[in-house]
């Protein structure tokens, strides 16, 4: 069983944000686009009131939205004030300094070159920051469509959930047509992204069978099965329910191998667990080659609303 594994720290902010937003002003919390990416999460905050929409024009003015973990472009900014929504932004800090980045290039008058995959949340809200400037590159087969106006003048930027590994592959294609592409002043693929495919790298090649605990559309969830499969493991599935873990995918199994993405809460883990345990898979080794301490602090806006109202934070 890898660890770390599950909730990172923005997730882990994205989430109390909402349960904290319903206790302060009340069901209905408007949610814009998925909090995170993970069915389970999303149905037990729809259960305590939160409704989830795809854009600002479904929530009635005057009551309050929450942002997404992934981040939106400034307009989305713009159009809540526009409805005299209260808006709560619970982008998570890493992927505001990408955006912070992403403006700051723009500035300056760069062509930045964003890696990350098309359609994406996190991706539609970095490039809103600059269009006129941002170029989306999915992954190193996209490298040759790219145009720039100046290659001495080009950064580029990823989303924070990528397969390091391929990232790079994308970054060294773009280097030869581009020799004097800029890196990111920091790296862009998150701690928790970078920790959590490091412990399956350490632990694929020991595994018949590697299972990830996350949803079809969490890009790092995806980007674990993928890695587990490049580095050794026999084969990779991606899971949000022990239930739908296929009996044989482990009949020639001897050693499973455990994880999951970072929205997935640890009882669904749990779960898996219990699931394997009942088919024989009972000792559990936890791999540990990291310990995380990061924590976020709640979005200001709420911090300070809490505050007025003397709650305990
Ligand atoms: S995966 Fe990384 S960037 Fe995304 S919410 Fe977690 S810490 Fe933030």
């Amino acid at each position: 069983m890898a660890k770390p594994r599950g909730y990172c720290a923005g997730v882990d902010r994205a989430v109390e944000t909402v349960e904290k937003a319903l206790e302060l002003y009340g069901a209905p919390v408007y949610v814009r686009k998925e909090i995170v990416h993970n069915r389970h999460v999303v149905e037990t905050l729809q259960s305590k009131g939160a409704v989830f929409v795809e854009e600002n024009e479904e929530v009635p003015p005057g009551s309050v939205v929450v942002f997404s973990a992934h981040g939106v472009a400034p307009e989305v900014h713009e159009q809540a004030e526009e409805r005299s929504l209260k808006a709560i932004d619970a982008t998570c800090p890493l992927v505001t300094k990408v955006h912070q980045e992403a403006r700051r290039f723009a500035r300056d008058d760069y062509d930045i070159l964003l890696i990350g995959h098309e359609g994406h949340e996190e991706v539609v809200g970095t490039s809103g920051e600059a269009p006129e400037h941002i170029q989306l590159v999915d992954g190193p087969d996209s490298v040759d469509a790219v145009k720039v106006r100046d290659p001495e003048k080009v950064v580029w930027l990823s989303q924070t959930t990528l397969s390091v590994d391929e990232t790079m592959e994308t970054v060294d294609r773009l280097k030869k047509r581009l020799p004097m592409l800029q890196n990111p002043p920091s790296d862009d693929i998150c701690y928790a992204t970078q920790n959590r495919q490091q412990v399956i790298k350490d632990i694929a090649a020991d595994c018949d069978v590697v299972i990830v605990v996350g949803s079809q559309n969490s890009s790092n969830s995806k980007r674990l099965v993928e890695v587990a499969v490049q580095h050794g493991a026999g084969a990779g599935y991606l899971v949000d329910f022990a239930h739908e873990i296929e009996e044989s995918w482990l009949d020639d199994a001897a050693t499973v191998g455990v994880s999951s993405g970072a929205s997935v809460p640890d009882n669904l883990v749990r779960e898996v667990l219990d699931h394997l345990a009942e088919r024989g898979f009972g000792e559990v080794d936890e791999v540990e080659p990291v310990r995380e301490k990061i924590t976020f602090q709640l979005p200001r806006e709420l911090v300070r609303d809490l505050k007025a109202a003397g709650a305990k934070l």
